[in-house]
């Protein structure tokens, strides 16, 4: 049986977190007095003189109907790396406790860790990029709190078989994160509808891709009204601003628009993997389920050096284990992955 108050610190079990104003006083008034706020307004337009609502409420219901999770197994995070360092923050013991990931994976897990001194085990993808099952087993050990799964992977664009996760799910104890930043690139489906069947999942998704809203700082974690109480508990009280609030419940409304947009980059996606891979210089185009292409190139440093000189930046990933030779290439618009093809296709000569 899994059990959240088990898995916590001590710290953070005992603890009795921040009472806000807006967490005292939850109803409506003519005069409010009660947070020090500026009441003579501010230089904007909008009432930025207010405290935001701290638990977000109308972004969670509008998320809550797209989605189709119930609002109180939703967390808001100041972009996922709030979600990424408030798991650590609440359940792993610095200098005692381990985490596990599966590089080649995103950064920050790792960063996080760090940041929190907590060790970070790693169990490196086969060659196929799927996740090694046997070293995973073989890493945990009874201080290990999190597994690190990343889905569609960063990197290496590739989804993990969903199976493999599912056994992850089923055998271990602590929590099992899997952060599905580029889900809507990808054909396969999300975990987001698996949370009644694992109380040990978390699931992260962003506003940062599909949703092109990168500048306005919105992560988002799902996960059994359990875990979702604790990072409530630890959270900043005002960690979502209210123009970010009120931004995204506006971009909320336009479903339609980020589909339009995500089929746009699929194709270009798949557009962009024939161009390169008719390039000569180009000997692997792996597999991607995301908004970006890992590829193999010759003299990847040179090439990545050319395309910078050509005022186009791509990132350089060849020197990260099993990408060896590798550059990882954003999506772009139509006429930026023309040019970038145009540029390499210049390299040649
Ligand atoms: C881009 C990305 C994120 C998004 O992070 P934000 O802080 O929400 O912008 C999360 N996870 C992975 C794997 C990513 O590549």
């Amino acid at each position: 049986m899994f059990k959240v108050e088990e898995l916590l610190r001590p710290n953070i079990r005992q603890l009795v977190p921040y009472s806000s104003a807006r967490d005292e006083f939850k109803g409506e008034a003519q005069v409010f007095l009660d947070a020090n706020e500026n009441s003579l307004g501010s230089p904007l337009t909008r009432w930025y003189n207010r405290y935001p609502d701290p638990l977000q409420a109308k972004v969670k219901q509008a998320l809550s109907q797209i989605k189709g999770v119930p609002p109180e197994h939703i967390f808001l995070g100041n972009g996922s790396d709030e979600c990424i360092d408030i798991l650590f923050r609440a359940f792993c013991n610095p200098g005692k406790d381990n985490v596990i990931i599966n590089p080649p994976t995103y950064g920050m897990y790792e960063v996080s860790a760090h940041i929190n001194d907590i060790e970070v085990r790693r169990a490196v993808l086969q060659d196929d990029f799927q996740l090694d099952l046997v070293h995973l087993e073989n890493l945990v050990d009874e201080n290990t709190k999190i597994i690190w799964i990343c889905s569609p992977n960063n990197p290496t664009a590739n989804s993990m078989n969903r199976e493999d996760v599912e056994i992850v799910l089923n055998n271990f104890a602590g929590l099992v994160v899997v952060d599905e930043a580029y889900i809507n690139f990808s054909r396969h489906k999300s975990f987001i509808q698996e949370l009644k069947d694992y109380p040990n999942l978390v699931v992260l998704q962003t506003l940062s891709k599909a949703w092109g809203l990168a500048g306005l700082r919105l992560g988002m974690a799902f996960a059994s009204t359990a875990i979702i109480d604790v990072y409530n508990k630890v959270k900043p009280p005002y960690n979502i601003s209210q123009a970010t609030q009120e931004l995204v419940l506006q971009a909320l409304g336009e479903v339609e628009q980020v589909n339009e947009m995500i089929r746009i980059l699929v194709s270009q996606r798949e557009q962009l993997a024939k161009d390169l891979a008719a390039l000569p210089l180009v000997s692997k185009i792996y597999h991607s389920d995301a908004n970006f292409l890992l590829v193999k190139v010759s003299d990847a440093r040179r090439v990545y050096d050319y395309l910078l000189e050509q005022g186009i930046v791509v990132r350089d990933r060849s020197k990260v284990e099993l990408c060896e030779g590798c550059l990882r290439i954003t999506v772009g618009t139509e006429r930026e992955n023309k040019d970038l093809i145009a540029s390499l296709k210049q390299f040649l000569s």
